[in-house]
């Protein structure tokens, strides 16, 4: 596997590619890999010639400078999981290379930016997007993946693509999760045994929920979910949503068969958690 830290030693690198006239894969991903990222990365491998895997910490999308501060950072695990998963290149910018001045583009992701993520975490997609389009510039991928257990991230990244018509095909894989349920996440390190513990019920009611979804209203739903958690001492939801699955905006009375998604982001302690699952009747 091939390790570049910088713009020309990915160059040197991607010259031959497509000079080869490769077919390439990129995963973009913040380190502190697991199932859920090497998931991409094999999904890609299938898919591509050359799988190219990105890690970066991106200060843009942190509207919490002390969750950017704490996020895990173990390149060299990483790497070598990478290398096992049959990544062919490993990209390691630093920040002055992605942000080499300042970037006064206009992001439009329209009414995706105002809700769930978007409206308890100001400024984060403008980040994602900053973060996305630059790398894209650079490792200039044909297909890209990424997970849907960011589902609006997903969302906001084929609207980024669209926007600015980046030729790149953007793909969305299944959220890969632990034996017990909860989500893969580079922040479940930082969860205490008690936290851990409590954790899987997110995923515990969401699959109720989708399971029941028919016996109740969505606002019934939505108390439910909040009484459930809030009454584990080691969570608190901040937020949960039934919204339709293309928009994220609520329900539309007229099309009440639309694919619908359940989101939520719960606090256990000051490590937030999120998750969500796609009801499709
Ligand atoms: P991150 O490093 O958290 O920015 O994530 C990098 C990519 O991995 C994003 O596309 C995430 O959606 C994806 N990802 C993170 N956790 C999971 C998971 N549990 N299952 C599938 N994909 C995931």
């Amino acid at each position: 596997m091939i390790i570049a830290h910088s713009i020309k030693e990915l160059n040197c690198s991607l010259e031959k590619i497509l000079k080869n006239k490769l077919i390439t894969g990129f995963v973009p991903t913040m380190g502190a890999l697991h199932q859920g990222h090497i998931s991409l990365v094999r999904h890609a491998k299938q898919e591509n010639d050359f799988v190219v895997t990105s890690i970066f910490v991106n200060p843009t999308q942190f509207n919490n400078p002390d969750d950017l501060e704490k996020y895990p950072r173990m390149p060299e695990k990483d790497i070598e999981m990478l290398d096992e998963a049959g990544c062919d290149l490993v990209f390691l910018p630093s920040t002055d290379e992605v942000y080499p001045g300042k970037d006064d583009t206009t992001y439009d992701f329209g009414r995706l930016e105002d809700v769930l993520e978007g409206k308890f975490r100001p400024g984060h997609f403008k980040g994602v997007g900053m973060v996305v389009k630059r790398l894209f510039e650079m490792v200039k991928p044909h297909n890209a993946y990424f997970g849907l257990k960011d589902y609006q991230q997903f969302l906001v990244i084929k609207k980024l693509v669209e926007q600015f018509n980046i030729p790149v095909k953007v793909i969305g894989c299944p959220t890969i999760r632990e034996n017990d349920g909860l989500a893969m996440s580079s922040r479940n390190l930082r969860l205490s045994d008690e936290q851990r513990n409590a954790a899987p019920l997110i995923f515990e009611c969401l699959q109720f929920i989708k399971k029941n979804f028919p016996k109740k209203s969505i606002q019934e739903w939505k108390q439910w979910f909040v009484d459930k958690i809030n009454s584990n001492q080691f969570l608190e939801v901040e937020y949960i949503e039934i919204v339709d699955a293309n928009t994220l905006l609520d329900i539309d009375n007229d099309k009440p068969n639309a694919e619908k998604v359940i989101c939520t982001a719960v606090f256990a302690g000051d490590i937030r958690l999120i998750d969500n699952v796609l009801i499709n009747y």
